[in-house]
């Protein structure tokens, strides 16, 4: 049997990531943060001397990049050229860079192959922003988280306090939120947008486990869109 996808997008600290944790961690499921292989293939680039080299320079680079993705204590884990990226990829250095990188077609065909390569792995709770639109269009769920964007720059401020000191100004935060989106939803290919048939969860004004029940009531509810 075909493993079971629960597609989660939306646009920077919209809450996916917390909850699709949460969520895979309920389901016994397998949870993968997208946005972290654009992250770590842009801290490779950086690392190699190739931030914001030209995009067929990153293209030709990718042969030079290697994933290895494995199971640790329950958790999806990856190593970048053998070096294990985190902390290093929530860095404002590479926050600058990502999404000019996510805007290269090619970029993007790499990354989604390791993706859908991830099935191997059973069912999963799969978050980013064309998760449902591109990689999986035929999950068995779909749902778009989004919230206001003084509260995503709140969100990302209060996860920073705990992670990097890189950014500290909240206007700066949101101002660097909001030029992230803009060019994530502008971008030719797979801009953020809803999904065919995604649920769309609107969590400015809900606590995370609110957001995680109402997505729970809808999987158990069985109507999901595409099966
Ligand atoms: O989710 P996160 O904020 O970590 O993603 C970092 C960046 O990676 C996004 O701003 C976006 O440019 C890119 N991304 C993407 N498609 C995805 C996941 C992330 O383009 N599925």
């Amino acid at each position: 049997m075909s493993p079971l996808i629960i597609a989660i997008d939306g646009p920077a600290a919209s809450g996916k990531s917390t909850v699709s944790r949460k969520l895979a961690e309920r389901l016994g499921y397998v949870h993968v943060e997208s946005g972290a292989v654009y992250r770590a293939l842009t801290w490779q680039l950086i690392r190699d001397g190739l931030a914001g080299a030209a995009a067929e320079t990153i293209v030709r680079h990718l042969s030079k990049v290697t994933l290895h993705f494995f199971m640790e204590h329950g958790r999806l884990r990856f190593t970048v050229n053998a070096a294990d990226p985190e902390p290093a990829i929530r860095s404002l250095a590479v926050q600058e860079f990502v999404s000019a990188v996510a805007a290269i077609p090619e970029a993007r065909a790499w990354v989604n192959g390791h993706l859908r390569g991830l099935r191997r792995f059973g069912n999963l709770v799969m978050e980013g922003r064309d998760i449902g639109t591109v990689v999986f269009p035929q999950a068995t769920f779909k749902f778009y988280l989004d919230a206001e964007p003084q509260e995503r720059a709140r969100r990302r401020q209060r996860e920073q306090q705990f992670s990097s000191q890189d950014l500290t100004a909240s206007a700066e935060v949101e101002r660097a939120l909001l030029r992230r989106d803009e060019s994530d939803q502008s971008r030719p290919t797979a801009p953020l947008a809803l999904a065919p048939g995604a649920y769309r969860i609107e969590t400015t004004h809900l606590s995370v486990e609110d957001v995680i029940e109402r997505i729970l009531a809808i999987i158990s509810s069985g109507r999901n869109v595409c099966v």
